[in-house]
């Protein structure tokens, strides 16, 4: 075996374990909190149906297959850095330019993920590449990297398109990082913990909530935004009773999620 290839498969076993890590951490954490919670966050249940042990199961195996995709997105990522393709600093950056890049990659990553979503629901790609992802009706926060390969490619292409284009600096990518897949799990984690009042106001109602993503995943036809209400809004593609539906759960009266039989 050359040097080359032991390097490379020593890479890629680092970049799968990184990945492991941060789903079993964010997907457990948040898993453990709704457990030790379990007395109020079971009033705050978004659907009656209770996922099963077969829908866990689909779940954590389509996303330990989805982590490889992700490793060799790190990998490519990283190769191309040393290549001077793409430019990430490894030095600390100035606070402000930090909470720049990070708000700009958030965005950016927001739009990006808007329309990717909606061209997974056009025909010719449900099937292959977005039914994996569906079929957790009632999504539980190890849904979050259930992909079919193809939508995992989709998903892992974002960070290099966007660092061949925009100079960063590492310690942004891994707040990103980290973000990203807290949002992720808390939007499948099947519980709705925000407060009456948050879809509506104008200091809240342009984050999603997860309400937003599990009538998604309960009705399929509406919601597609990842962090903001913002490209729903604009594109008229936001449910038209999220509201009320929200404001059903998070004040206590009968859950009204069709699937919730
Ligand atoms: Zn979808
Ligand atoms: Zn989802």
């Amino acid at each position: 075996m050359t040097d080359s290839i032991r390097t490379l498969i020593m890479g890629g076993a680092q970049g799968y374990m990184i990945e492991l890590t941060r789903y079993l951490a964010a997907a457990g954490g948040v898993t453990l909190v709704l457990w030790l919670g379990a007395r109020w966050t079971e009033s705050r249940r978004i659907q009656l149906r209770t996922p099963d042990f077969a829908d866990w199961q689909h779940e954590v195996i389509n996303s330990l297959i989805t982590m490889v995709t992700f490793a060799a997105s790190t990998m490519l990522t990283i190769a191309l850095a040393r290549m001077g393709i793409i430019h990430v600093s490894m030095a600390a950056p100035p606070i402000w330019l930090a909470g720049v890049e990070f708000v700009a990659v958030v965005i950016a990553h927001d739009a990006y993920f808007y329309w990717m979503h909606r061209a997974l629901h056009l025909k010719a790609l449900f099937r292959r590449a977005h039914m994996t992802h569906h079929m957790s009706r009632t999504p539980t926060p190890w849904a979050a990297y259930s992909f079919a390969p193809i939508e995992a490619a989709f998903e892992a292409a974002f960070l290099p398109l966007f660092l061949l284009i925009v100079p960063f600096h590492a310690l942004v990518v891994l707040a990103f990082l980290l973000h990203q897949i807290i949002r992720n799990v808390i939007g499948h984690s099947g519980h709705e913990l925000a407060w009456s009042g948050f879809t509506r106001s104008r200091w809240t109602g342009w984050l999603t909530t997860t309400t937003h993503h599990d009538l998604h995943h309960s009705e399929g036809r509406h919601n597609f935004g990842l962090y903001f209400t913002w490209w729903d809004r604009m594109m008229g593609t936001e449910h038209p009773r999220y509201h009320e539906k929200f404001e059903a759960i998070v004040t206590d009266r009968p859950a009204l999620t069709p699937s919730s039989g």
